[in-house]
């Protein structure tokens, strides 16, 4: 667990389950169709029920890269953001910018909708099997920028399935933002 402060905004890495999680919106891992599958898409459709799924069939789709917004069903979240990364290859098909972008349309989206707190999980990770310590590098590295010139989002919180995605998390964070030049939150 971690929890650190930039500007006035509040980054933290946590282990547990997107589903469960209080913030005002959740993303979901999602694919292009939208449509639902495993994992942490699974997951969110299973405890947000069918009208999630709904919505998504009339948004009819989400290009890799880009997010779209959907109610949150019977979740805590009032908000879900769908959001599909890439299926990582070899890293030479542009999927460390597709990655980011993900990252930042959600962001986007969240600024837009009035969003103060959001919860990731670690997109692209599971099947479709981007590096665990690349994908987190990229993941905090759009965050904190984001947060430096949006002070609207308060919280974001990356939620990690397993001790071992939250200790990579943490090894990426300390070397992003070294403990002794940090502020504690
Ligand atoms: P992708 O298709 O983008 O790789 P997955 O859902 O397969 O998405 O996996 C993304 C990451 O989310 C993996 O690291 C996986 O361990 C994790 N994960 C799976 N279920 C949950 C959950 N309920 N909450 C948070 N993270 C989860």
């Amino acid at each position: 667990m971690r929890k650190v402060q930039l500007g006035a905004s509040v980054l933290e890495l946590v282990e547990g389950d997107i589903t469960q999680q209080d913030t005002e919106a959740i993303v979901n891992a999602a694919n292009t169709s939208l449509l639902g599958g495993g994992g942490v898409d699974g997951a969110i459709h299973r405890a947000g029920g069918p009208q999630i799924l709904e919505e998504c069939r009339k948004i009819g789709g989400c290009p890799t890269g880009e997010a779209r917004i959907t109610t949150g069903g019977r979740l805590r979240a009032r908000w879900v953001i769908h959001t599909v990364g890439p299926v990582y290859r070899d890293g030479k098909h542009g999927e460390a910018e597709l990655l980011a972008s993900a990252y930042r349309n959600s962001l986007r989206l969240a600024s837009e909708q009035g969003i103060q707190s959001l919860a990731f999980p670690s997109i692209s990770t599971g099947a479709y099997g981007y590096p665990m310590a690349d994908a987190a590098r990229i993941a905090l590295r759009t965050a904190i920028e984001y947060l430096k010139d949006h002070p609207e989002v308060t919280r974001v919180r990356f939620v990690l399935f397993g001790s071992a995605a939250l200790r990579a998390y943490e090894t990426v964070l300390d070397e992003l933002l070294p403990p002794e030049g940090r502020r504690p939150a």
